[in-house]
């Protein structure tokens, strides 16, 4: 219970006054406008709001009056009754308590010239290697925050936490080596989920790799960025290693178990099923084994003789063949290079097509699926290109 205070109660009415004034301007603001408000709202509004947040922070922390509320700690209580993470909240209450002893930084930080993650770096910085060695380097590191974004800007302090205080560093980077990890889940609903944390040394040879494995755009890509990157992560897992530009050669089979009656698409027949995947459809297995990825074949029977040709890869001289014909994926507008491509059977060899030239087109990952899995039928246009067509069921619904 307070006897002397603040006069009136927090200035809710006030702040909910200025809340409608930003929401009213962007409603009204034109469209080339709308860049500066968005710039000007953190500036005056969000990050000067934030830092006021650490030092009202900072002093309930002292206090101890959280307690009052049964809470354990001050971030237990900022993360329940304030609604952020625990994550979230300790890094606010970070801020408040080492901002306190770097007034320069503060006083950036309240002004709207330091924004709030540059200002949580350095309250980051100020916990590793004590504050009073950031507040001798405190000029030139509000300096850098100036011109750098937070990405940038995290370097150039965990570069300053090397040079104050190489052992801590260290030691700070094995505590982080300690907490990396990577969770392959199972298969649900015909997705699997993985999160990780990786050191930043595995990420830069993950983000290297991956980017080497996006092909380049071809006209009317219209993946996100998120299924691109996943689409390169899955070129990245299936190109074996040394494999040559024109795709030829053996690469990582997947293993899969199917019925003969899976293969050949027969009505009824039961999904094929992924080794560490689950259950995957009919079109899959079919799409899989055009190109000789299948591994196992339950129950061969009758198309025994075609089922062990197809389990051996095209031969690399057929491969190359195609290649130098085909120069890419054939589908119209597409033209990525052999290696993005799979090798499609125009007339499956379920269905008696040969595994030769004639019978052979390439097709990009995502073309082959479309083909595969999305039925869109493939049209020899004057060129020699080939166009894909839309499936029926699509375009009846799109007319
Ligand atoms: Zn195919
Ligand atoms: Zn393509």
């Amino acid at each position: 219970m307070a006897v002397a205070g603040a006069a009136q109660g927090p200035p809710i009415a006030q702040t909910q006054a200025l809340v409608g004034l930003w929401a009213e301007w962007f409603r009204r603001a034109d469209d080339d406008e709308i860049g500066e408000g968005l710039i000007k709202i953190r500036e005056a509004g969000i990050d000067p709001l934030e830092a006021v947040f650490a030092t009202g922070l900072r002093r309930f922390d002292k206090s101890g009056e959280y307690a009052a509320d049964g809470a354990l700690g001050i971030i237990p209580w900022v993360r329940t009754r304030c609604r952020l993470s625990g994550g979230a909240a300790a890094e606010r209450v970070e801020i408040g308590r080492q901002l306190e002893q770097l007034p320069q930084t503060q006083k950036a930080f309240a002004n709207g010239d330091l924004g709030y993650q540059h200002a949580a770096i350095l309250a980051r910085t100020a916990e590793h290697v004590g504050v009073a060695q950031v507040r001798k380097a405190e000029t030139s590191l509000l300096k850098a925050a100036e011109t750098m974004d937070p990405g940038q800007f995290t370097g150039v302090a965990k570069n300053f936490e090397h040079r104050v205080d190489a052992a801590g560093a260290l030691a700070e980077a094995n505590r982080a080596y300690e907490r990396r990890y990577l969770h392959v889940g199972e298969p649900v609903d015909g997705l699997m989920r993985i999160d990780g944390v990786l050191t930043t040394e595995c990420g830069a040879a993950f983000k290297t790799a991956l980017d080497a494995m996006t092909p380049p755009p071809a006209r009317d890509d219209t993946r996100t960025p998120g299924q691109r990157r996943h689409d390169a992560l899955l070129e990245l897992a299936r190109r074996p290693a040394g494999s040559s530009v024109n795709g030829a050669g053996p690469r990582p089979h997947l293993i899969i178990r199917a019925s003969v009656d899976t293969l050949a698409g027969t009505a009824g027949a039961p999904a094929g099923e992924l080794e560490w995947g689950g259950a995957v459809p009919a079109e899959t297995v079919r799409r899989f084994a055009c190109d000789s990825a299948l591994t196992r074949i339950i129950g061969k029977g009758e198309l025994d003789a075609e089922v062990t040709r197809a389990v051996r890869t095209t031969p690399p001289a057929t491969r190359r063949a195609v290649a130098e014909r085909d120069r890419g994926c054939v589908a119209e507008g597409c033209g990525r290079p052999p290696q993005w491509t799979d090798a499609h059977h125009v007339k499956h060899w379920t269905q008696g097509g040969p595994t030769t030239m004639s019978n052979l087109i390439l097709l990009c990952r995502p073309h082959h699926r479309m083909v595969h899995e999305g039925n869109w039928g493939l049209r020899r246009s004057n060129n020699g290109r080939w166009a894909l067509v839309q499936p029926v069921a699509a375009q009846s619904r799109s007319a």
